[in-house]
Parts: C-alpha cells; structure tokens; sequence
C-alpha cells in the first residue's frame, strides 16, 4: 500500500453494537485481522471480555486487547464524519442502500477526509431504526431474500474483504507498470516496438524459423505476446541485439546460395 492508502486504511473502525455472543466478537476479531484492520469498537456488548472471545479470536487476541468499549452508538461514532450501518434489511426510510463493493470504495474515499466507520448490530435484532438513521447509508449484502441474515461474524468478514480488495485494487492503479519497475526505464513508444516487430519478422524468415509457415499469424501471437510485457526501450534494445546476432550467425549456412556472398 501506499503511504496515502495506509493512512486511509488506518481511519477505519469497524463498531459492533449490542452483540451478545463473545464468540462472535472474538471471530469478528479475526475476520478483521485476516483482512489487515485493527480498530474494534464495542458498544454495550453483553460478554466482553469473555474466554469465548479470545478462543475464536485464534491469533487476533491483539484486536480484542485494542477494543474499545463504549456504551452508546453515539459515543463509538463521535469523532467520525462518514459512518456506514450493516443491516439485511434497510429500515429507515430515505437512507441509501450500498452493496458492500460501493460501501469499501466509499469508505476509503472518505477515510481520505478523516475518520470514517462501519457499524454491525445485534445477533439477535440488528441495527435499531435510530441507529441506522445516525449512518449515512446502509449497507446489504446480497443474499437470499428469503434467509438474508448472515452470522455477525460473517457479515464483518465480507465488508472487511471487500475493504481490502478495494486498497488492493487501488495499490495496484497507483503502482508502477512492468516497464517502469524494471529500473523506472521508460517504456518502449508504439514506433519503437513496430521497429522490433518488423525486424522480428525479418529475422525469423533470415533464420528459416518459418519454414512455410503464416508469418502473419506467428506475428499475431508474437506480437501479443511481447506487447503484455510492456518492455522498456532498453529491453527492446537488447532484444533487436539478439535478433541481429542471430540473423548474423544464420548468414553462414545460407551463404553458399548466394553468389555475391562468395569469399
Ligand atoms: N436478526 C437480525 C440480524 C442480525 S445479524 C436482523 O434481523 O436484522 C447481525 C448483524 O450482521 C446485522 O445487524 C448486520 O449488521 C449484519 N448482517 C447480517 N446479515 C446482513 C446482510 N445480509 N446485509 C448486511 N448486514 C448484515
């Protein structure tokens, strides 16, 4: 991750009101560490801390020692200014429903802004009207209509995994192409990887490789094949070094076909 993606990532919390079950916080833990987030916030939870709690964290006991626990929504959420509440149900009226993809891609863009949260209710209710009315979204993830409610663990595993796919995905946009990893080298212009194709083939028909064969199909694969590795000019250079000592060693055997080749 970047600098930037890393500070963003460190102003998520991940808040969990009113769970009953210690065993559900502790596999929230490790949902969470196994996606790289570290900030638990407990709200009024009704075990913690609990002996169940630390056996499903597994090695997420860290998370658990880090929780903080509150007793209201409000005081978990205070210093947030973008806040996000999981339900399989949106329940309050005018609230805009994100999938968990939007919600991830959201949650970072606004945790470039300043602390940002997402908020997963009860085993046993859910989220409350009031608290899904102080997020500024819902969040449902898509499962059946007819058994849409996912263990509380489970749902945070998917939100965490999507949060992390989504800082992947924009590490990966903002990181160097092949090219440029290979010594920050620029990468080779269009004109210059048509001079090493037409010198390719050239070469390839000096070298008897063809031997009968389409060249304009051989092309097509090579070219494709050379184009994914968006090479630098320097490797394209060493390339057409090789093409042109293999031209010349081939010149030898085709010598004695040509009389002015005569020595
Ligand atoms: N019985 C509760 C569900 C509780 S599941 C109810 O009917 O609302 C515990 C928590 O997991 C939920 O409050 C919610 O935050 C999250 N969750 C479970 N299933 C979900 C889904 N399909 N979409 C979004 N969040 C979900």
């Amino acid at each position: 991750m970047s600098d930037e993606t890393s500070a963003n990532w460190q102003r998520l919390r991940v808040v969990l009101v009113e769970s009953q079950l210690a065993a559900n916080i502790g596999s929230a833990a490790r949902a969470m560490k196994t996606m790289g987030l570290t900030r638990m916030v407990l709200v009024a939870p009704l075990q913690f801390p609990h002996a169940n709690a630390q056996a499903l964290a597994a090695g997420a006991a860290d998370v658990l020692d880090q929780a903080l626990v509150v007793d209201t929504l409000l005081a978990g959420i205070a210093d947030c200014h973008y806040v996000l509440g999981c339900s399989a149900r949106a329940r309050c009226v005018g609230l805009p429903t994100l999938s968990p993809r939007e919600a991830a891609r959201k949650l970072l863009e606004q945790a470039a802004l300043g602390e940002v949260a997402v908020v997963f209710g009860s085993e046993r209710v859910g989220l409350s009207n009031a608290d899904l009315c102080r997020c500024d979204a819902a969040v449902q993830i898509p499962s059946d209509p007819a058994f849409s409610s996912l263990n509380l663990a489970q749902a945070v595993q998917i939100l965490a995994y999507e949060l992390r796919q989504h800082a992947l995905d924009q590490a990966m946009a903002t990181a160097p192409g092949p090219a440029a990893a290979a010594g920050n080298e620029r990468a080779a212009s269009k004109s210059e990887m048509e001079g090493f194709f037409s010198h390719l083939e050239t070469t390839l028909a000096a070298i008897d490789f063809l031997k009968g064969r389409s060249p304009r199909v051989i092309m097509q694969r090579l070219r494709r094949l050379f184009l994914r590795a968006t090479p630098s000019q320097r490797e394209v250079l060493i390339l057409r070094g090789i093409l042109s000592e293999a031209a010349r060693q081939a010149k030898p055997l085709a010598a004695p076909s040509s009389p002015s080749d005569k020595r």
